[in-house]
């Protein structure tokens, strides 16, 4: 098969008769029919020959054939069994393995050992299914694989709340976590036309350059902190976080004037808060509980 012919929505359609096959909704399968935003997604990844690409659901394999002919291997994911046979039977890549199952049941650092890696760069680059991109993302992120940049397609919204500013309605768990491990940009806005079928939202291409946390502070800890306090976004950082420092034997006068001390309102909510003032708030919770 010619996989550069993939991205007409022609070819896709013809294809899919052919196997008798019909979209799966549940598997968040909107395939990219867009040569532009194809180039666009393997130019911004920034490839080299000599290493790894790792890319979760393989689709028809229109992005997997232009990442096999940029890196050395290109380790592919693919829940959709229907999908995987038509792979295998079009397929003739010698550097594509393609791994059938569920991407998040899988040790990818072992998965990758066992197609040989040996610490070489690796870039994830996927058009992620739709139903599970935060999930993806922080696997993604805190896999310990050290991916090169993570260039992925996301819905637009998801791209919104990455790149949230604090005391906005975007601004949550996910910017932050995202902003612990990584630099973030935006490669492309994509109109939902550019897929087959369209999906019911816009989506953006986003890339993310994994970098040394900007802030020092036992990481499980700030997490911790950051989860309980956008548990329930309209309650006062205090009430969202009572139960944890309650665990942690701070008393509520502690937190009170701890709160007093970083400058912070008694009423103040999570999404007001910066990365750096939870690392902070993180902190004088832990030395107030020592
Ligand atoms: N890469 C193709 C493209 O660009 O056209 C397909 C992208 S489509 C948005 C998402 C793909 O992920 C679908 O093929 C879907 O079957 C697959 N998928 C969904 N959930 C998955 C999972 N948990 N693990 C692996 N693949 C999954």
């Amino acid at each position: 098969m010619d996989y550069s012919k993939l991205t007409s929505p022609r070819v896709v359609k013809a294809l899919m008769r052919e196997y008798e096959i019909r979209f799966k909704k549940r598997f968040g399968q909107n395939f990219l029919v867009d040569g532009n935003i194809l180039s666009k997604i393997i130019a911004s990844a920034e490839l080299r020959a000599d290493q790894y690409a790792v890319e979760i659901g393989t689709g028809l394999g229109t992005l997997t054939h232009a990442l096999a002919q940029e890196c050395r291997k290109v380790i592919t994911f693919e829940i959709d069994h229907d999908l995987v046979q038509i792979f295998r039977e079009n397929s003739s890549s010698e550097n594509i393995h393609l791994i059938a199952g569920d991407a998040l049941q899988y040790d990818w650092h072992q998965v990758l050992v066992e197609h040989s890696w040996q610490g070489e760069r690796v870039s994830l680059v996927a058009n992620l299914p739709y139903y599970l991109t935060s999930p993806l993302i922080m696997k993604a992120l805190e896999c310990g694989v050290g991916f090169d940049p993570i260039v992925v397609m996301v819905q637009r919204e998801v791209a919104d709340r990455i790149q949230a500013q604090p005391g906005t309605k975007d601004y949550g768990l996910l910017t932050l976590m995202v902003e612990y491990y990584a630099d973030v940009e935006v490669v492309a806005k994509v109109p939902r036309t550019v897929f087959l079928p369209a999906p019911e939202v816009d989506s953006a291409v986003i890339k993310l350059i994994p970098r040394a946390p900007t802030v020092a502070v036992d990481r499980e800890a700030l997490f911790a902190v950051i989860k309980a306090s956008f548990a329930q976004r309209r309650k006062t950082l205090k009430n969202n976080l009572k139960a944890l420092t309650e665990q942690w034997g701070v008393t509520a006068s502690s937190f009170e004037r701890i709160l007093a001390e970083l400058g912070l309102p008694e009423g103040v909510r999570g999404e007001a808060l910066s990365l750096a003032q939870f690392a902070e708030l993180t902190r004088r919770l832990i030395t107030e509980h020592q």
